[in-house]
């Protein structure tokens, strides 16, 4: 990654991983192909789903207390052994209906499939047999794991709940990472970028605030720039609620600060640094009058089938039917509005997602 280091801000350059011509070229392709294939669906029914997530193992090595995969009274030490403990034979079935719902998406005409958890990392021998099968794979990690090799189609996102401190504290209270050490960090930020450093084609960061921690969004990107070699952008998110009262919910003022707080990172390290929060898809984040009421004036809903481990719909959306559509700032919204409205710079930033 280059930082321009002559003037006096520091614009920053994506890492890129290495492509020849001929990979370029076949790349573009099959980017083409699909987008091709995504917009004639479009045009011919707004309802028909081009794309699924789908949780590929019941796998993670880390034990968030807001996981959503696991029962809501486990601890971390539960989160960490619960399913680890399945038999073998268990663990061998369970992988067998991934399989098979692989290729069920494949069959109903899905080409872009979000691959979770668990953690996918895990699974690396699941995220090759959908590369054999999707023309484009986005793989949703926690990063404390070594990152697999990845064919091309496939690019890596890596969560980040904000800076070290707050990261290590939010998804490791229990400290089973505390003994991981790299560049003066400690902890699972410590080993999230020395996985994407160590790896062969970098990742890209997806940081999702909660309230209390926007203000120190300036902190976490200064610390992701400058610790993460080969990053590849920062996606930008906030947490969802259950109800437009809870205190986590964000208020208008929160949203609009957040918004602000990306624009005035963009004037330090320009815009290439968030691929898929370019203006208008923060508009569609951010304002209120894009707020989302309901799933079915939700794209994301509407064109996503997303699956669990045994291959069952878990609802209306990824987040799960508890949560409240009014409070949501799932990126992922915004950005398939800004794509549907053809917004030229967020279809550049999802294009460089699709070269992994
Ligand atoms: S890393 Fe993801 S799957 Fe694992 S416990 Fe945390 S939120 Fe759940
Ligand atoms: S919670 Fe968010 S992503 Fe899920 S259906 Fe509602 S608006 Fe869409």
């Amino acid at each position: 990654m280059k930082r321009d280091k002559s003037s006096s801000n520091h614009l920053f350059t994506p890492y890129s991983p290495d492509y020849s011509l001929r990979e370029k070229l076949q790349r573009t392709a099959t980017i083409l192909h699909a987008s091709a294939f995504a917009v004639t669906r479009l045009l011919q029914n707004k309802k028909i789903q081009f794309a699924a997530s789908v949780e590929i193992t019941d796998r993670c090595n880390a034990g968030c207390h807001y996981c959503y995969v696991y029962p809501q009274e486990w601890d971390q030490r539960q989160r960490l052994q619960g399913y680890l403990q399945l038999s073998k034979a268990e663990h061998s079935e369970k992988e067998r209906q991934v399989f098979q719902t692989l290729d069920q998406l494949k069959q109903a005409g899905i080409i872009h499939v979000t691959l979770v958890g668990g953690e996918p990392a895990l699974a690396p021998h699941i995220i090759q047999y959908a590369a054999n099968l999707f023309p484009i794979i986005w793989v949703v990690t926690n990063g404390a794991a070594r990152l697999p090799l990845l064919p091309r189609s496939v690019s890596a996102f890596v969560s980040l709940d904000g800076p070290p401190d707050h990261h290590n504290q939010s998804r490791d209270p229990m400290g089973f990472f505390a003994n991981h050490h790299y560049e003066g960090n400690t902890g699972m930020a410590a080993a999230i970028a020395r996985n994407i450093n160590q790896s062969e084609r970098g990742a890209f960061v997806h940081l999702t605030l909660t309230r209390p921690a926007v203000e120190r969004f300036p902190e976490a990107v200064s610390w992701v720039v400058r610790t993460v070699t080969k990053l590849r952008g920062i996606i930008v998110s906030g947490t969802t609620a259950k109800t437009k009262d809870d205190p986590a919910a964000f208020t208008l003022e929160d949203r609009q600060r957040l918004k602000q707080l990306i624009e005035a990172a963009a004037q330090t390290y320009g815009w290439s640094l968030f691929p898929f929060n370019q203006p208008k898809a923060n508009e569609f984040l951010f304002n209120a009058e894009h707020i989302i009421d309901t799933p079915s004036n939700c794209l994301v809903s509407q064109l996503t089938k997303t699956v669990d481990f045994d291959g069952r719909a878990v609802g209306k959306c990824v987040l799960r039917d508890e949560m409240d559509c009014q409070t949501c700032l799932c990126n992922m919204t915004a950005l398939t509005q800004a794509i549907a409205q053809f917004d030229v710079k967020t279809i550049r930033g999802v294009s460089r997602a699709n070269f992994g």
